[in-house]
């Protein structure tokens, strides 16, 4: 295991000022990382007549909330996908029930997140996957390539919620390498016209703050090799400061409470975690 996931929860929790609930929460957290590092990977490929809840029967020994969870359960193959969902999705409820038969009551009664992932939609990003967390641990907004536009009312309101029912004192913003939304601004910034001309379209519009940094920083003109990773994580800092910039932010810490904003960066590659250091704490607390 390499640090950055441990890091960046230690961080989490140092940050959080360490409760005891907090500080047993990540000796828990350590404890299944630990646990995932020595667990065989290896699962066998299940075939689809094996595939029946009344004979899913997962190892004892193994969760199946844990990062390894997609090894863990039915790997089906061919049929249609939306069916394929139906039945990984029985297996799986069954599994978690098996293990804690109160799991699910207990869910619907109420969440308790402690921290909101403001990250991409990209499918090979999933927040509660990639964290090795239970269903209601993290708060999630999720859209093309990570931002947090100051003008958003669907991430405003999910920020809203998040500080202000939920009481969370962490936002994290994730970014992600091979982003194709990365990818796609530097592109725009790099055509001929400057992306003058990229088009009135939805994805065009949203895109447009990125293509911004990549001219605003001269990134183009470094090339693509260096460029685009030097927007991805310029691009979280940005978000960063858009979500401590927002009046829901101000408000919460003129009224002393310790919110935090953080920026991390998902390495597809390796699949773990990097804390890049861009955290805004409240005035006072930096
Ligand atoms: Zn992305």
């Amino acid at each position: 295991m390499r640090e950055p996931l441990r890091s960046a929860a230690a961080n989490l929790v140092r940050s959080s000022g360490g409760s005891r609930a907090r500080v047993a929460r990540l000796a828990y957290s350590r404890h299944r990382l630990a646990h995932a590092e020595a667990t065989d990977n290896k699962s066998p490929t299940l075939q689809p007549a094996q595939l029946d809840p009344n004979h899913y029967n997962p190892r004892p020994h193994q969760s199946p909330f844990r990062t390894q969870t997609f090894t863990e359960m039915p790997t089906v193959t061919g049929g249609h996908v939306l069916q394929r969902f139906f039945t990984t999705n029985k297996a799986w409820a069954q599994a978690v029930t098996n293990k804690d038969p109160n799991f699910f009551k207990t869910l619907a009664e109420s969440q308790n997140p402690e921290v909101l992932w403001l990250g991409c939609a990209d499918s090979r990003v999933p927040e509660s996957v990639v964290l090795a967390v239970k269903p209601g641990e993290v708060f999630v907004h999720r859209n093309i390539a990570n931002q947090f536009h100051p003008d958003d009312d669907s991430a405003l309101s999910v920020l809203t919620y998040a500080i202000e029912v939920l009481k969370i004192d962490r936002v994290v913003v994730v970014g992600h390498t091979q982003c194709g939304g990365i990818k796609a601004s530097f592109d725009i910034a790099s055509s001929n016209d400057g992306g003058a001309n990229a088009g009135d379209t939805p994805i065009g519009r949203w895109l447009k703050p990125l293509v911004n940094i990549a001219k605003s920083h001269g990134l183009t003109s470094i090339g693509e090799e260096h460029g685009i990773p030097k927007l991805t994580v310029e691009s979280v800092r940005r978000q960063v400061a858009n979500v401590a910039s927002t009046s829901i932010l101000q408000n919460t810490w003129a009224k002393g409470r310790p919110v935090s904003v953080h920026g991390w960066l998902f390495h597809l590659e390796t699949g773990t975690l990097e804390d890049l250091h861009v955290d805004i704490y409240p005035p006072g607390n930096e």
